[in-house]
């Protein structure tokens, strides 16, 4: 590489990635393939528009490549493409949740999601987000005494504010979520259903726990969590007389961005194939055996975990533990000088302010496409709870 600057710095990273134990939930490890794919001279072409419809000439190998990952995202989640159509080229998962509303949602319309210290996402209606700001945000949030979704609650809420859309998903949340309850609250209070399995769609994809399809109006992702891809996102729409993929498209290119990444299209087709694989299922299947070992020998150790444990690749610790243990930037602090990675994260309830919290978040779709395992968990948990007390 002539950039010696730019050389040196990625070495740098390379370096400190491999030198780190990554219990960051959103971060994951790609391929050498997906790097390949996202190295290459795709990066050169423009392809505004959709297949078969460009705005510029020399998109043969362009078509093909969108329609792969259109196809191959289909099947990954076992779509059928009379019934489902998904758009490729969000630039990432907040472009991708924002062209959702933009398609569906007037302006000054409502969307209703979850807050985002009970473990709901920015794009989910936050004040400081664009989705705050040009829609009317209704924020739902967890039970105070069992840390989940509480449903009636929802439902009550749903039913007062009639918003136009409804958003079942998370960043924080460690538990199952009730798809189906998510649904007829949704046609009882005359609103799209949309999931934003941005988090979990790796485990949707391995069959590890509850598919959204069955209930859901409009699904996104993003493809560089437990997906195990490029930085991109994918969004799902039913097929039916409302059309809904047509008004997405439309927000997705011309309404919000310009040309589509197509290295990145690829490497998410190139990413969705990796995924149709037998290994996939084992490790999406292990991601989730992991967490549920570190969360229990946290707790084992005397840590509290927020709703008392985990159903996905992600759990919640609460470090303050009403003041008796330390703030969530002092714990993810201390477990970076000892080479931990995690993040600092609100829990339900928060006394404590979001830059300095009462928890972190641990995730463990990273360390398990290291070949981590549950007797690694379990020496990973007795060294955090080391480095805490310490
Ligand atoms: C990560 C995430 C997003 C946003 O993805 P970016 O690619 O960081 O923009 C949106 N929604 C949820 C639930 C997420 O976890």
């Amino acid at each position: 590489m002539k950039d010696k600057e730019i050389e040196k710095l990625i070495k740098l990273e390379k370096k400190r990635q491999r030198g780190v134990i990554n219990l960051i939930a959103s971060e994951n490890y790609v391929s050498r393939d997906v790097l390949e794919v996202l190295g290459s001279e795709l990066t050169n072409k423009y392809a505004e528009g959709y297949p078969a419809h460009r705005y510029y000439g020399g998109n043969i190998y362009s078509d093909k490549i969108e329609n792969l990952a259109k196809g191959r995202a289909l099947k990954l989640f076992k779509l059928s493409s009379k019934k489902w159509a998904v758009n490729v080229q969000a630039h990432s998962g907040s472009p991708a949740n924002l062209a959702v509303y933009l398609g569906l949602v007037p302006l000054g319309g409502t969307i209703m999601g979850m807050s985002l210290t009970d473990g709901g996402h920015l794009t989910h209606g936050y004040k400081v987000s664009a989705t705050g700001k040009f829609w009317k945000a209704i924020q739902y949030g967890v039970d105070p005494k069992t840390e989940r979704i509480d449903y009636e609650r929802l439902k009550d809420l749903a039913k007062r504010e009639k918003p136009n859309i409804i958003v079942a998903g998370f960043t924080a949340y460690p538990r199952l979520v009730d798809y189906k309850k998510f649904r007829e609250i949704a046609d009882a209070s005359g609103a799209y259903l949309m999931v934003d399995m941005s988090h979990t769609a790796g485990l949707v994809a391995g069959g590890v726990i509850p598919s959204p399809f069955l209930y859901a109006d409009v699904v996104t992702t993003t493809t560089h969590k437990t997906l195990r891809g490029p930085r991109s996102a994918l969004i799902f729409s039913r097929i039916d007389e409302r059309e809904l993929y047509k008004k997405i498209d439309r927000a997705v290119f011309p309404g919000l961005q310009g040309g589509p990444h197509l290295n990145q299209i690829a490497a998410v087709a190139t990413m969705l194939k990796e995924d149709m694989s037998p290994a996939y299922k084992k490790y999406a299947k292990q991601v989730i055996t992991n967490a549920k070992v570190l969360a229990e020998e946290l707790k084992r150790l005397g840590w509290r975990i927020v709703s008392g444990g985990t159903d996905t690749h992600l759990a919640l610790v609460d470090t303050w533990m009403g003041g008796n243990g330390i703030s969530g930037k002092e714990a993810s602090d201390k477990l970076e000088k000892a080479g931990i990675i995690v993040n600092k994260n609100t829990i339900p309830g928060e006394t404590r302010s979001p830059m300095d919290p009462s928890g972190i978040r641990i995730g463990t779709a990273a360390e398990t496409t290291r070949g981590k395992k549950e007797k690694d968990m379990i020496k990973i948990a007795q060294k955090i709870d080391k480095i805490l007390r310490g």
